[in-house]
């Protein structure tokens, strides 16, 4: 028993959850879920590095600090800690980061195609359109600061040749960001295929990203 037992199994079924629905194969993808800090040491749990979802347990969950050493558990944790890590320091609304190589989102990432707001729930989820951060190599320090600029106060970003980033102020949230811009994403995708995927109107954007500001603790924008 340890205190963080709680929050190991909960990031391991959901990254169970991101498995079973699709959003990644094998070990790829992670997920982390922010802890409370351990005498003013910042912690986050966090899948580790190339380990199956379907037979994860929960001590092979990584408790780790913000500069990625470890605390508890005995593997190596994802490749892409320092992601998570660069996301929690520079939004303290997030307390759950997702990252999946899902197919449609890792399509418009390899297009270099943002996705618009076009459904009414993606942007209540999202915050408005979802950016493609320009490209740096997986587990880069160049990565984390390239997803996090284009990420701003949004929950969703799109990683350049990669695939895609989702936060919450939960890990469920996180996961529920992820999947949404996955079915967006195919949306968007087969509508230009049929020649038109508008955005919604712009109205429309501005009083959901208002509410998205207000339920996630921001303040108001002019
Ligand atoms: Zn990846």
């Amino acid at each position: 028993m340890s205190r963080w037992d709680d929050a190991r199994r909960e990031v391991v079924q959901v990254s169970q959850e991101m498995w079973r629905r699709g959003l990644v194969s094998g070990s790829a993808g992670n997920a982390s879920r922010r802890l409370e800090p351990l005498d003013g040491r910042p912690l986050l749990a966090i899948t580790p590095n190339r380990k199956d979802y379907q037979r994860l347990t929960l001590e092979q969950v990584q408790v780790v600090d913000f500069e990625g050493g470890p605390v508890e558990g005995e593997l190596v944790p994802s490749v892409e800690t320092m992601l998570h890590v660069a996301v929690y320091r520079a939004r303290p609304d997030v307390a759950g980061v997702i990252h999946t190589h899902s197919t449609y989102a890792s399509v418009l990432a390899v297009a270099g195609l943002e996705l618009p707001p076009i459904l009414d729930e993606m942007v209540l989820a999202t915050g408005g359109p979802v950016a493609v951060a320009e490209y740096a190599f997986s587990g880069t320090e160049e990565l984390a600061e390239r997803a996090v600029r284009a990420l701003g106060e949004r929950n969703a970003v799109l990683l350049r040749q990669h695939g895609v980033l989702g936060a919450g102020a939960s890990l469920r949230e996180a996961l529920a960001v992820c999947e949404l811009v996955e079915r967006a994403a195919q949306v968007y995708v087969l509508a230009r295929l049929l020649g038109s995927a508008p955005s919604l109107p712009a109205e429309v954007i501005e009083i959901e990203q208002q509410l998205f500001r207000m339920l996630h603790g921001l303040p108001p924008r002019d």
